[in-house]
């Protein structure tokens, strides 16, 4: 299956959620399974080089290949979720996305475990997002990062705000 074969499952969806966003909806990869694991090799073989101790998925579609990710690869996973979804000791970290401004945050106790971290997101856009979830991660100077997204959206520069944390950043697909 080539690359633009596998686009052919993402839909343009214009206008949404808010005027002027082009959405790029990729549910269709997740009903086709064919589909569904060509991405996830495409995602493994990326990652492999990399040798992850952990998957770091961003709320909430980076849980969904994140989590295959992580099972594919036997390492275990964490989830950066919205403020206020996780109980426990937090590290918290505010980001600006293409439609607004949030919150997000990670169990302190259970990224502080891990040194080689792969944080995975569907889509780079601006950057706000992963910035900031990097940010979370980076809880030492001894972290070491790499970054996996399904797509990048390459006109919209956000390599430009997460370069700073590592070279190590893939996607499958770019736009
Ligand atoms: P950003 O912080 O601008 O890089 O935005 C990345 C986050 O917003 C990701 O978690 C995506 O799920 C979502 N996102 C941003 N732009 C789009 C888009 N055009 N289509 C689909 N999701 C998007």
């Amino acid at each position: 299956m080539t690359i633009n074969e596998i686009k052919e499952y993402i839909l343009d969806v214009p206008d949404f959620p808010k005027p002027g966003i082009l959405f790029k909806d990729i549910m269709p990869l997740f009903e086709h399974v064919d589909v569904r694991n060509e991405v996830l090799n495409h995602l493994i073989s990326k990652a492999k080089d990399f040798k992850p101790e952990v998957i770091v998925g961003i709320e909430s579609r980076g849980f969904f290949f994140g989590m295959l990710m992580a099972h594919a690869l036997n390492i275990p996973f964490i989830p950066i979720r919205k403020k206020g979804k996780l109980p426990g000791e937090l590290l918290s970290q505010s980001y600006d996305l293409e439609y607004g401004t949030d919150h997000m945050e990670v169990q302190s106790e259970v990224i502080t475990k891990y040194k080689r971290i792969l944080i995975h997101d569907d889509v780079l856009a601006t950057g706000g997002t992963c910035e900031a979830a990097a940010k979370l991660c980076s809880y030492d100077t001894n972290v070491t990062l790499a970054f996996s997204f399904l797509m990048n959206l390459t006109f919209l520069n956000g390599e430009k705000k997460i370069n700073s944390f590592t070279e190590n950043i893939s996607s499958v697909l770019t736009y």
